[in-house]
């Protein structure tokens, strides 16, 4: 059985994940989208909500869980016996971030990193994008899914 985690922030999910996941779906028997605890980190939504959100949109789909998750994504892999991790590349930047922790994965975890490629339509999307627009009183309603927007409105 192929099982995979897309581990991220999802502060909040967006159509670039939502490609992602959707184009993974048909690859995997089992995946787990898990949200980062990182101390260091600060967020805009709050786990909970980030989970609330990211459920909204999958909560028809067998195949996927939602949870948190702190430590090691490598640890979270072998709790849970997936064998794959999940990734999106949008750009040159995300590729050599993503390869020194993929390599290190592999080294640390025998875990072997999946990526798939941004679709053109969304590679210009980001948390931080969508964030932004948010906080300065802009329509984000093109960049994130739309079961999430009575969320945000809620919280907002
Ligand atoms: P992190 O803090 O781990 O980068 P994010 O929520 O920002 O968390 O991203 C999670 C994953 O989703 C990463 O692999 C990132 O490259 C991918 N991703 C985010 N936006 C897009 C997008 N527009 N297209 C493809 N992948 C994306």
């Amino acid at each position: 059985m192929a099982s995979a985690v897309f581990p991220g922030s999802f502060d909040p999910i967006t159509l670039g994940h939502i490609d992602i996941i959707n184009r993974a779906l048909p690859l995997f028997d089992h995946l787990i989208i898990a949200i980062g605890i990182n101390v260091d980190k600060k967020y805009m939504f709050n786990t909970e909500t980030r989970i609330e959100m990211i459920k909204a949109v999958y909560h028809n789909e067998p195949k996927i869980q939602v949870v948190k998750y702190s430590g090691l994504t490598v640890d979270f892999c072998h709790q849970h016996q997936l064998n794959f991790i999940l990734r999106g590349l949008r750009n040159p930047a995300d590729f050599e971030f993503e390869k020194a922790i993929a390599q290190t994965n592999r080294k640390l975890g025998e875990v072997e990193t999946v990526f798939l490629l941004t679709g053109p339509e969304t590679s210009f999307i980001s948390s931080s994008i969508v964030r932004d627009i948010w906080r300065n009183g802009g329509d984000i309603s093109k960049l994130v899914p739309a079961e999430i927007m009575p969320i945000i409105k809620r919280k907002g």
